[in-house]
């Protein structure tokens, strides 16, 4: 159990510096200690979507870790499958960052990997994110149509490469992420809470919630993003499967939180709209990728919804389904749409169809 740090406003850039140092982070690792920044980026799309970390995070953080004079830094991350990383870098102006600060940006998707013992199994995972000295884990808090939120565990899943993501989600997502955390443990969490989009990890409905907060309990951070969104913890089952596995500690004592001057008039946290669940209600879904599964609900939300059955998932190889069947492991449905992650046009021109 740890002290969060919360700190309400628009300035990515100054409030991350502002939590930074009302944590003392400079006295967590010697000045030689090598540091990962590893944002949200899982999808090229601008902050302003509600899906990626804002620049200024990394920014401001980079600013704080020099100015204490730590030299060893670099950016990590690694994109959904079917996305490409570089891509993102640049859309969300992180290679002007790195070029500002002389900081490298390594995208994972072709970084090495190192095959780790898990509570669960022996996961594959990407050398530059094994081998920080401190890992200092930058998601977004935001929905997720699967898991129902996003915040600091499932962030790490970035460090995976593309066939251990998708392993993930043939092995419903849940067990995985809490043994990746219990393995993978970042030092330090500064949550991007400015305007996520509370239904869809991918964006495009932001809603401005302007705030950040910082811990150092990754599992303790994700209680609190659960807490703010309206969320029980029992509806977000990797966090608890996470502290049954020591990644961290889901308690929040009313000493706990610390606001770093809370404006008057500060808005309460909205809820999800619950319109995810609305979409997905003819979808039989069994081991659905991210990518996939938010193209079709992309889709099934730009059409008004779902008219026929829809199947998904690597759990469809080689079964028959008299409907719709999404991506490239539903070959045996009665119609498809091609493609691995298919688009979500390609998708929603065949609901229109
Ligand atoms: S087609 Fe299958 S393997 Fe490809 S992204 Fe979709 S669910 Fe994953």
């Amino acid at each position: 159990m740890g002290t969060i740090y919360e700190i309400f406003g628009s300035d990515a850039h100054a409030m991350t510096m502002a939590l930074m140092e009302a944590a003392h982070v400079e006295d967590m690792v010697p000045r030689t200690a090598s540091i990962a920044l590893k944002p949200n980026l899982v999808v090229a799309a601008p902050p302003e979507s509600g899906a990626t970390t804002h620049p200024g995070v990394l920014s401001g953080a980079i600013e704080y870790l020099q100015g204490h004079g730590f030299r060893n830094i670099s950016i990590i991350e690694g994109a959904w499958v079917g996305d490409r990383t570089d891509r993102g870098f640049r859309v969300c102006g992180y290679d002007r960052v790195g070029e500002q600060y002389g900081v490298p940006l390594c995208d994972l998707k072709k970084d090495r990997t190192r095959t780790v013992d898990t509570p669960l199994r022996p996961m594959e995972i990407c050398c530059r994110a094994l081998d920080a000295d401190l890992l200092i884990d930058l998601p977004v808090l935001k929905g997720h149509c699967q898991t129902r939120m996003t915040c600091a565990l499932k962030n790490c899943k970035g460090c995976l490469p593309d066939r251990e993501k998708r392993r993930f989600h043939a092995e419903g997502l849940m067990e995985p992420i809490a043994a990746l955390a219990a393995t993978l443990r970042p030092g330090l969490t500064i949550v991007d809470s400015l305007c996520g989009d509370l239904d869809f990890e991918e964006g495009g409905n932001p809603v401005p919630t302007g705030r950040m907060f910082l811990g150092t309990d990754p599992v303790q951070v994700d209680a609190y993003g659960c807490r703010l969104m309206g969320l029980k913890l029992s509806q977000v089952p990797y966090i608890g499967l996470a502290e049954g596995w020591g990644a961290g500690c889901t308690a929040i004592g009313p000493d706990d939180i610390v606001a770093l001057g809370r404006p008057d008039g500060a808005a309460d946290y909205p809820a999800p709209t619950g319109k995810v669940a609305a979409l997905a209600r003819r979808v039989k879904a069994d081991s659905a990728c991210s990518a996939c599964y938010a193209a079709l609900i992309r889709a099934l939300y730009l059409s008004g919804g779902a008219k026929t059955d829809i199947a998904i998932g690597q759990g469809w190889r080689g079964k028959p389904f008299d409907g719709l069947g999404v991506g490239s492991c539903c070959d045996c449905a009665a119609r498809q749409v091609k493609g691995c992650p298919p688009t979500a046009e390609a998708i929603l021109s065949a609901l229109r169809r």
